[in-house]
């Protein structure tokens, strides 16, 4: 391999969500010594992965099904839609193994600065699976940021046409978190969100 395709290599690298030049290189340096473990089978895999891999048509979500494999299990409940900004955030609450219905993804959020509106996001569709009479609820699970919480209210106003419950994620004070250790705001939050005892 000619140095300048190492280099390559550590540039697209670095350019990856937690990975900056110093992690790239070492992650590359393990590329090249694992030639047969990890090379090869990445080589393929991404290869594959380019063709096969779609977006879901009805909720967003990444798969090589289209309606992917939340949409198409019947053991998950249609009446419910847990509406997130991002993947990540869908792959989040799908660890935790709780939540049995469908999905949203958004795709991002409302942002001003961003110059971002509604229309560049995937709100319309929501809209329409909101709409159909099988669905009673739906869950805002966007992020506690100024963006999350203004794209969450747009889709609250939105969403009062369609005969549903509308409801959002708890927000309040971690498992194990200490009252003195917390953000202002946090503790606001948890305060305002009290429940009875
Ligand atoms: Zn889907």
């Amino acid at each position: 391999m000619a140095h300048s395709d190492i280099d390559e290599l550590i540039r697209l690298f670095a350019k990856l969500p937690g990975l900056g030049p110093r992690s790239a290189r070492r992650a590359v340096l393990q590329l090249i010594r694992q030639k047969e473990q990890l090379m090869i089978p990445l080589q393929a895999v991404m290869a594959r992965s380019l063709d096969s891999i779609r977006s879901c048509t009805t909720c967003g979500n990444l798969d090589t099904h289209d309606p992917c494999v939340i949409c198409s299990d019947p053991k998950r409940d249609p009446s419910v839609i847990c509406v997130v900004e991002e993947l990540a955030d869908l792959w989040a609450i799908e660890r935790c193994n709780l939540y049995k219905g469908r999905y949203h993804v958004l795709g991002g959020t409302l942002s001003a600065m961003d110059d971002r509106g509604p229309s560049q996001l995937n709100i319309e569709p929501l809209i329409a699976r909101a709409s159909k009479d099988e669905v009673k609820e739906i869950i805002l699970a966007t992020n506690a940021t100024l963006e999350g919480q203004t794209t969450a209210h747009y889709l609250t106003t939105r969403l009062e046409q369609a005969n549903v419950n509308i409801s959002r994620l708890a927000q309040g004070i971690p498992m194990g978190g200490e009252l003195d250790y917390l953000d202002d705001g946090t503790l606001g939050a948890a305060l305002k969100a009290r429940l009875p005892f």
